[in-house]
């Protein structure tokens, strides 16, 4: 079948109708703009059934593309244009905020903090604020405050949950998309590759930190979060 798009993580497929898509997860896993690039065998069937899971766990608060998993690796979605903004809340400092602002990683941000960044490969993904993103027309400023909103809401929602499994959710990166009649929903994945998880008692890295900053074995880990998920 002939992909819509393909991606660094995922590669869509037309769905079996013309509003939805096939949302399949590959194996690869990049960092650092894509310089760092591995494939992972494995990883993709994890991050996908993560990500089945928790848009299933959003389902009742937060509007989203996810229709229902396909297979241990692909879901099924509406189709929807992708706004493009990375929309990242954080609830602890790591990361690139860290050398950004020259804060300690692991300071606690209370209330959670977001930040928008504009999607756009040759820029390399700058941080902007509300404005920019206006000025831009990259969304309404209704829409901005939903998009907002949801990932608030989102991050509420997912931050007690992974609690419960012994996790903190220390940050994540939402995606939005809008479908041809302008409802915004929240789209991409979400799943330990845009998620930071730290171990709630020893604030060991359960995420793409481990392969980002070559700290272990990424599936090793992966596997762990699925577990403690109740997935595998
Ligand atoms: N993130 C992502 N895709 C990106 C950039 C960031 O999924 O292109 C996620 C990342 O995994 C982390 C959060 O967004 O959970 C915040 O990332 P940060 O801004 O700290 O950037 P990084 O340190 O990943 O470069």
């Amino acid at each position: 079948m002939k992909p819509l798009y393909d991606g660094k993580a995922k590669t869509l497929f037309p769905g079996p109708d013309p509003n939805t898509v096939i949302v399949f997860f590959k194996d690869t896993v990049t960092a650092g703009d894509g310089v760092k690039r591995d494939a992972i065998p494995g990883k993709g069937a994890l991050a996908a059934q993560i990500s089945c899971k928790l848009f299933e766990l959003l389902h009742n608060a937060v509007p989203s593309h996810y229709i229902k998993q396909r297979d241990e690796r692909s879901f099924l979605a509406k189709r929807v244009q992708i706004i493009p903004l990375e929309v990242v809340v954080r609830n602890v400092a790591a990361g690139s905020i860290v050398k950004r602002l020259g804060l300690t990683r692991g300071q606690v941000f209370d209330p959670p903090l977001l930040e928008l960044f504009y999607k756009s490969d040759a820029l390399h993904d700058p941080l902007i604020c509300e404005a920019h993103a206006l000025a831009l027309r990259l969304a309404t400023p209704h829409e901005l405050s939903q998009i907002k909103d949801y990932a608030l809401q989102a991050n509420a929602i997912l931050k007690e949950y992974f609690l419960g499994v012994g996790l903190k959710l220390i940050d994540m990166k939402f995606e939005f998309g809008k479908t041809p009649d302008g409802e915004i929903l929240l789209a991409d994945e979400i799943s330990p590759d845009t998620m930071r998880l730290w171990d709630a008692r020893t604030n060991e890295s359960l995420d793409k930190d481990v392969f980002r900053e070559d700290k272990g074995d990424l599936l090793t880990v992966y596997r762990e979060v699925a577990r403690r998920m109740g997935i595998l």
